[in-house]
C-alpha cells in the first residue's frame, strides 16, 4: 500500500455512514474538482472514484504551509487530504471535512476545458472530459447495463460464448465492412456475431455474446457509431414470438435494475427514474404495414416498401412511454437470412424493438431460415455467392432446427435510458466517421 494512504477512506463511505465517522480523522485521496475562497476560509470539492465531498480550510487552524498549498492547488490536481469528519446540514452530502494536512501529488496545469467548451473541444479532450460528473454517472449506468444483461442471461440459463472479431464473410452486407490485411489475404472486422451464434446453438441451444461490432457507417446520425457494443443472442427451437418475448423481458430487466440502482444518478442526468422503472412487459407489437400507416398519419412522406430511417422512427415512437416492436417487414428491406412468412413470402419474420420518446431502434431480430434450399435461394436473390457462405449453409445440412435471435445495440439502450442527445456520450472513447482520436 502507498505510504500515507493507510487510513484512506473513500467519499462514499463517509457520506453513507450514519455519522459513525463523525469526529474521526480520515485520509482522503482524489482530485480537486473545484476550489472557492472566502477570505481566510477556503473550500475544496474533492472528487474520488465514489463521489464528491467538501473540505473546508481555516487559515487559523492549519499550518501555514498547508494553507499555502491549498491556495496554489489547481483544478484537477491530485491530492491527499487528512481531516476530521464533521456533519453539516448545508454541505451537499451532509458531511464535510475540516482539513488538517494536505499533500499535492500531481499539480495540474491549467484545465483546458472551459465551461463553455464546444462539443468538438470536449471530444478532442475526451480523456479529460470523462472526469466530469455527468460523464462519470453515464459510465456507471453503462456498467450496470452490462451487469444486468449478464445477470438476466445467467438467471435464464443462457450460455455466454466468445465469437471471433476477425471474420471473412459479412452478416450485414459488404458496404459497411472494415477491411484489413490478413497475411496478404483480406479479412474484416465483425459487424455481427450472429452466424457464429447460429453455429453454437446446435450444442448449447441458448447462447449470447457481448461484443464490439464494427461498421463503417457513413451516416452522421446521433445513433450510429463505427465501433459499438452489441449483445447478441440466438436460440434453437424458438420462433419470432418466442424471441420477441425474450427481448422484452431482457430490456425490462435492464430497466428495472438501472432504475433501482441508479435513482439519484438518473435524476442528475435529467431522466426521471420512474420512466425507466415502469418499463415492463408486454410491449406493444405492430406490423411494419401499421408502422408505415402511423408515420404517414403524422404527416411524413413514406410508402409501403420504404425503409424507416432515424426520422421516421423518431416520429413513430415520440409519444410512446415504453418500447414497441415493429414486426414482419418486406423481405427486400432485410438481410437474406430472415425466414419468409409461410403465408406470404414477400414478408419476413423479423422484428425490431423501438425505444420510446423518439429514440427509435435498439434491437433487430427475428426468426432465421433453417431450410437449406430456401437459404441458398435467398442468398442468390440478394446477388451474393453461396460459396462465400459454405459453412453457414452447412449448419442447415447437419441437423438444422428452427431458431431465432437478435442483436441489441447497448450504446443505443444507454442513450435512451440516460436520456442523452447523442450516442457518442454513452461510450468512453467514441468512434465515428470523423473521430478516432483520442
Ligand atoms: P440502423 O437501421 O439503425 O442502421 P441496423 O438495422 O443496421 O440499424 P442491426 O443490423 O439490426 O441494425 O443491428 C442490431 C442493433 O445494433 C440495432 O438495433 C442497433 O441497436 C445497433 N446498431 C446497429 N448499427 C449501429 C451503429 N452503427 N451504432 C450503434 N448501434 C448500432
Ligand atoms: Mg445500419
Amino acid at each position: 500500500m502507498l505510504s500515507g494512504l493507510k487510513d484512506r477512506v473513500q467519499v462514499k463511505t463517509i457520506l453513507n455512514t450514519e455519522s459513525h465517522l463523525e469526529g474521526k480523522e480520515v485520509t482522503l485521496a482524489g482530485w480537486v474538482y473545484n476550489r472557492r475562497a472566502h477570505g481566510n476560509l477556503l473550500f475544496i470539492d474533492l472528487r474520488d472514484g465514489t463521489g464528491i465531498i467538501q473540505i473546508s480550510i481555516h487559515k487559523d487552524k492549519v499550518p501555514q504551509k498547508v494553507f499555502k498549498d491549498v491556495e496554489r492547488v489547481t483544478r484537477e490536481s491530485s491530492v491527499i487530504a487528512k481531516g476530521v469528519v464533521r456533519s453539516d446540514r448545508r454541505a451537499p452530502g451532509g458531511y464535510e471535512i475540516d482539513l488538517k494536512d494536505f499533500h499535492i501529488e500531481g499539480l495540474a496545469e491549467e484545465w483546458p476545458l472551459p465551461i463553455d467548451a464546444g462539443v468538438d473541444v470536449l471530444f478532442d479532450k475526451r480523456h479529460l472530459h470523462l472526469r466530469g460528473e455527468k460523464q462519470t454517472l453515464i459510465m456507471r449506468v453503462r456498467a450496470t447495463v452490462f451487469d444486468a444483461m449478464r445477470e438476466w442471461f445467467k438467471q435464464n440459463s443462457w450460455t455466454e460464448v466468445h465469437p471471433p472479431i476477425i471474420i471473412s464473410a459479412s452478416v450485414e452486407g459488404g458496404a459497411t465492412l472494415f477491411k484489413m490485411d490478413y497475411f496478404g489475404e483480406v479479412a474484416y472486422l465483425t459487424q455481427s456475431s450472429q452466424f457464429y451464434l447460429e453455429a453454437m446453438i446446435q450444442s448449447l441451444e441458448k447462447v449470447y455474446c457481448i461484443n464490439p461490432s464494427f461498421r463503417s457507417e457513413k451516416s452522421k446520425t446521433p445513433r450510429h457509431l463505427t465501433e459499438f457494443w452489441m449483445a447478441e443472442a440466438e436460440a434453437a427451437w424458438m420462433d419470432l414470438e418466442d424471441i420477441t418475448r425474450v427481448e422484452e423481458q431482457l430490456v425490462s430487466y435492464i430497466c428495472q435494475v438501472v432504475a433501482e440502482r441508479h435513482r439519484k444518478d438518473l435524476e442528475t442526468l435529467g431522466r426521471n427514474p420512474d420512466d425507466i422503472g415502469s418499463v415492463k412487459p408486454p410491449f406493444d407489437r405492430i406490423s411494419y404495414r401499421e408502422a408505415i400507416e402511423r408515420i404517414k398519419k403524422k404527416g411524413m412522406k413514406i410508402d409501403y416498401g420504404d425503409d424507416m430511417g432515424a426520422d421516421e422512427e423518431s416520429k413513430l415512437t415520440e409519444d410512446l412511454h415504453k418500447p414497441m416492436f415493429v414486426l414482419e417487414y418486406p423481405k427486400d428491406l432485410k438481410a437474406f437470412y430472415h425466414l419468409p412468412k409461410p403465408s406470404d413470402p414477400s414478408i419476413v419474420m423479423c422484428g425490431d424493438c423501438e425505444a420510446p420518446e423518439g429514440y427509435g431502434e435498439i434491437i433487430g431480430g427475428g426468426q432465421r431460415i433453417h431450410d437449406k434450399d430456401t437459404l441458398i435461394k435467398r442468398i442468390k436473390e440478394d446477388k451474393l455467392k453461396p460459396a462465400d457462405y459454405e459453412w453457414y449453409i452447412d449448419l442447415r445440412r447437419y441437423g438444422t432446427v428452427p431458431h431465432s435471435g437478435f442483436g441489441l445495440g447497448v450504446d443505443r439502450l444507454v442513450r435512451w435510458v440516460c436520456k442523452l442527445d447523442h450516442i457518442r456520450a454513452t461510450i468512453p472513447f467514441p468512434r465515428t466517421m470523423t473521430r478516432r482520436v483520442p
